[in-house]
């Protein structure tokens, strides 16, 4: 069959009701027996092979698989094959291809091979009763590489936890182990974010696990989705450590007061010659008019979301992780390239599963280009959001660009580097993107409302690069600090869910680097010494954190959220202040946010009251002092004042 009459064939109602398979994938062993299930629609014959190790040696065995029901293939036997390595050879149109198992749920060094594996063996002690922390008033997202977490010697790790999972679990590390400078677990809990969003820790490709100080990777290269990546493990040879590590990395960051957010990289895999494609060649993958593989990601491939059985595979993926490695929310890659139905059904399953709102989901409402999915399919881009449900989240790229300049050129600025504050503008991104004519989101319980994530230039280094013309990066120069301040007390003022790059609070570089997927460990790991440097510009974020638990008139994710905004107003050029009702507060019944990106010091009327300082130019925590206004206040150039009217 050619490519294309083979694509309409995949993508028929026909193909579905003759192959859709319901039946349990993978490999399932017990006392009773083993169990090897592989969905091959198109194969003629499969063949299994078990070995020892995970990696090398000849196999023990090689056995034919029986063609059952709906392009399932299966084998079974009467022993308990736990801890057995394994793959296939999938033949289709006469080629033989060895092929790991698509559905396995551990694997050998660099994800080569399969693993059958009794998965209550990785469980680490008190696994039953871990249980994420309670939800806080507001969810403050913060975006955190496993390695760039622990590779900086400073850090003060034990040298067999820098770069893995183990990192993860530690209390206790100081700055180059003075004993005073909390980095690492403890100093995040500090900083008070709620949730930890982890970078890729699926299975990826690009790092070998045999030797992870040789490469570096972010890890949006997906190799076994549903496997834990080998290179962050202190032993990725031996498939049980990797997932017993990642468990126990979760396990602490819930018993530490953090939920666990997965990014997950469904809409592509690392090369199109993948462990899917080896089973059913073409069957998960879209196809350009040519027959070529559809590259929206920008990666070489895009996976067919849109066909029932990709989109099983991914439904099923995601509550798996939910369910055994307990991750509390997903961040989904180039949401653009998924389709409506599955996204809604994902949220529908986990608010069935674990109770309506408990695993956020959000993800990046674009793709890198034009997609071939299934003519007719409705895809999960900004013009779905409106109609998505409002527990389907994304990133709202219109603040960030507001903010510090969009990211297409380097001299384009934005409020806080030079592009001037309009109310009109700010009223915007303090709503949310959710309500009006150009509104992007449906709600802002949908609105993730952030200033910098691993991609392109660091928040710091974008505001070298248009402040500073020498681009000082390591510098903690004076002017780039006051725009970073008022950056962060911007976004904290917004009704979004904040988030944030990990070391964004300490002025994190990259040396101006944009895209650092595959640079070395020393330009991506947390400089630990510079996180206590600018502890001021930590504290900073540290207070706006703190605040925003005080602060029902941000907090409130409802459809009125917006009505809160009583007024927003231009009040000199590069100077706006936006108003907030927050009668149900604790201590302040108004929020008046009052935001100066001009050089000058700006004189403003307070409206009638007794108006708090909560937060100032350079501390984000004056709301715990007595500092108290009428009438009259002023702003600090480049600065931010945020007032609460004492009840
Ligand atoms: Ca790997």
């Amino acid at each position: 069959m050619d490519l294309i009459r083979q694509k309409e064939w995949f993508d028929s109602a026909e193909f579905e009701q003759a192959f859709h398979c319901d039946a349990a994938l993978g490999a399932f062993c017990s006392e009773e027996g083993t169990e090897f299930r592989l969905w091959a629609p198109t194969a003629e014959a499969v063949e299994l092979r078990l070995y020892a190790g995970g990696h090398g040696g000849q196999a023990l065995r090689a056995l034919p698989l029986q063609k059952a029901e709906r392009g399932l293939w299966l084998w079974r036997t009467g022993e308990d094959l736990d801890g057995v390595y394994y793959d296939y050879v999938v033949t289709v149109d006469g080629e033989s291809r060895r092929t790991a198992d698509p559905y396995a749920r551990a694997c050998g060094l660099n994800g080569q091979r399969s693993m059958v594996l009794d998965l209550r063996r990785t469980d680490p002690a008190g696994w039953q009763q871990d249980a994420a922390p309670a939800r806080t008033p507001e969810q403050v997202i913060y975006e955190l590489h496993v390695r760039d977490f622990s590779w900086d010697e400073a850090g003060g790790f034990d040298p067999a936890d820098r770069g893995r999972y183990t990192a993860l679990c530690r209390t206790g590390t100081t700055l180059n182990g003075d004993g005073l400078h909390p980095t690492g677990l403890d100093y995040m809990k500090r900083l008070g974010v709620t949730h930890v969003q982890l970078m890729p820790v699926y299975d990826y490709g690009s790092v070998d696990e045999a030797d992870p100080a040789s490469g570096y990777n972010w890890g949006y290269d997906p190799v076994n989705y549903n496997v834990p990546e080998g290179s962050y493990s202190s032993d990725p040879a031996h498939g049980e450590v990797r997932i017993r590590e990642l468990k126990q990395a979760v396990q602490a960051l819930h018993k530490h007061g953090f939920r666990v957010i997965m990014d997950v990289v469904y809409n592509h895999t690392y090369t199109v010659d993948s462990w899917l494609w080896r089973t059913a060649p073409w069957y998960y993958y879209r196809q350009d008019e040519t027959g070529a593989a559809s590259n929206g990601s920008g990666c070489s491939n895009d996976l067919a979301s849109e066909r029932s059985m990709c989109a099983r595979y991914i439904l099923e993926s995601v509550l798996y992780w939910a369910e055994e490695y307990h991750m509390d929310g997903f961040r989904f890659d180039l949401m653009g390239l998924l389709d409506v139905p599955l996204m809604e059904r994902i949220q529908k399953a986990l608010d069935e599963k674990f109770g309506v709102g408990e695993k956020l989901i959000y993800g990046e409402p674009w793709a890198a280009a034009e997609t071939h999915a299934r003519p007719g399919t409705r895809l999960c881009h900004k013009g779905a959001l409106p109609t998505l449900d409002g527990r389907i989240g994304a990133f709202c790229d219109a603040t960030r660009d507001a903010v510090k300049g969009d990211l297409m050129g380097e001299d384009t600025v934005g409020f806080v580097n030079g592009g001037g504050l309009e109310a009109a503008d700010l009223r915007k991104c303090v709503a949310g993107w959710a309500t009006g004519s150009d509104a992007m989101f449906g709600a802002v319980s949908q609105t993730i409302t952030y200033l910098s994530c691993h991609d392109d230039w660091t928040l710091w280094d974008r505001l070298v690069v248009t402040l500073d013309d020498q681009r000082r990066f390591e510098a903690l120069a004076p002017e780039v600090l006051r725009a970073n301040r008022l950056a962060a007390a911007i976004n904290f003022c917004c009704q979004g869910k904040p988030f944030l790059l990990a070391g964004e609070e300490f002025g994190r570089t990259k040396n101006g680097v944009k895209n650092s997927y595959n640079a070395p460990s020393a330009l991506n790991r947390m400089d630990w010494a510079r996180a206590w440097a600018a502890r001021d510009l930590v504290d900073y974020y540290r207070g706006l954190i703190a605040l925003r638990m005080e602060l029902p008139c941000l907090q409130d994710k409802t459809a009125d959220a917006a009505k809160r905004i009583l007024f927003a107003a231009d009040l000199a050029p590069d100077c706006a202040s936006v108003c907030l009702e927050n009668a149900d507060g604790r201590r302040w019944d108004r929020v008046l946010a009052v935001f100066n990106a001009g050089e000058k010091a700006q004189d403003i009327h307070l409206p009638e009251g007794e108006w708090q300082v909560l937060a100032d130019e350079t501390s984000a925590f004056c709301w715990k002092k007595p500092m108290r206004l009428t009438d009259a206040a002023c702003v600090a150039p480049v600065g931010a004042l945020v007032l609460g009217r004492v009840r």
